[in-house]
């Protein structure tokens, strides 16, 4: 008997990739079986490991899924808590702003009265009792001096005053987005030779100097409040120096992206800020002159001018900007996107 094991009639010889039995001895194919049989029992085990590693990443899976809910259910409530919370600062900045209108205008309405009844005592004092105190009276004489000195420095503070509650308004009122703005299509030349116009009466023995293009400059701005700016910018130029011109000029300006600006500075020669307070004067009440020696006879700023000046040109995505040395002088400027003349 042979001991080899011929494939049955009609069965293919299969060669190449088959594997050909037809020639295998019987403990060959016992050999090959139980090899066959192993790599089954090794597959099988790898399938149940398989499907444990399948089971547990389901685990996980779902876990995650878990998490993730959770995690979801809770920004829900943070977004809700959020809103909430953007709803009532809307709400108590709504309060804010009529809450400072209203007191505003409590304070504004005697504060203009008190002021005016000052001017008149004083007139009255200049007018009708001093040319009537004979001048070998000299105690009635400096008595009177002093009244009126007092009158002044009663007059000196109330401007202030009403400057600080302008002023706190006005921030309120630029901080809670409860300003209208009215936007248009200006020329800012018209603008700064208004500011020059109105400022002109703080400038008695020195120059309010305007430098301007030939050409329009144009840009979209709100004139009252850029007015406001430039008024503000150069009131403060004339009020922290004493001496040399002011000047208030318009230029042209390209980004190395090529966009346009129209720019405006307001210079001068005064004493200048230092380097470590040229961020901070920008901020509310914040104000860098320690001594105001020198500045007696003129009301004492509030310190939020520059302020309401930068949230006006942020408005107007610009940037109000400084460039001072101590003792040479400032120049604040700002740059405003320009459009097509
Ligand atoms: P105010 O003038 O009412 O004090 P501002 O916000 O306008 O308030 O200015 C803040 C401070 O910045 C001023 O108190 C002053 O110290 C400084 N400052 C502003 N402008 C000038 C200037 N042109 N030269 C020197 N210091 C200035």
């Amino acid at each position: 008997m042979s001991d080899t094991i011929a494939m049955p009639d009609g069965m293919p010889d299969k060669s190449g990739d088959m594997a050909d039995f037809s020639h295998a001895s019987r403990d060959e194919l016992l050999a090959r079986l139980e090899l066959a049989l192993q790599e089954n029992v090794a597959l099988e085990k790898h399938i149940k490991e398989l499907s444990q590693d399948n089971n547990d990443l389901h685990l996980v899976i779902e876990t995650t899924v878990q998490h993730a809910d959770a995690i979801s259910n809770q920004l829900h409530k943070q977004n809700l808590e959020l809103e909430r919370a953007r709803l009532e600062a809307e709400r108590a900045n709504e309060l804010k702003t009529s809450f400072l209108s209203s007191v505003t205008h409590e304070l504004r309405t005697p504060l203009t009265s008190m002021m005016g009844f000052a001017k008149l005592i004083q007139r009255d004092l200049e007018r009708n009792i001093r040319p009537h105190i004979p001048p070998d009276q000299k105690k009635a004489q400096a008595v009177l001096a002093r009244v009126l000195e007092d009158i002044s420095v009663v007059r000196l503070e109330g401007q202030r005053l009403m400057g600080l509650v302008n002023d706190v308004l006005d921030i309120a009122k630029i901080e809670a987005g409860a300003v209208t703005w009215d936007m248009n299509t200006l020329d800012l030349r018209h603008v700064v030779k208004q500011a020059v116009q109105r400022s002109l009466g703080l400038f008695e023995d020195r120059q309010l100097k305007m430098e301007l293009p030939e050409t329009p400059a144009m840009v979209t701005g709100d004139d009252d409040r850029l007015l406001q700016v430039l008024v503000n910018l150069i009131a403060n130029a004339e009020k922290f120096s004493e001496q040399g011109d002011v000047i208030c000029r318009i230029y042209q300006k390209s980004e190395p992206t090529g966009n346009p600006w129209v720019c405006c500075e307001v210079e001068d020669f005064g004493i200048g800020i230092a380097p470590e307070q040229q961020e901070a004067i920008f901020d509310k009440f914040h104000q860098a002159r320690v001594s105001a020696s020198d500045y007696t006879a003129k009301p004492a700023g509030t310190g939020l001018g520059l302020a309401i000046c930068r949230e006006i040109i942020d408005y107007h995505r610009g940037r109000l900007e400084l460039r001072s040395a101590l003792g040479e002088g400032s120049c604040f400027s700002f740059c405003l996107p320009a459009l097509d003349s």
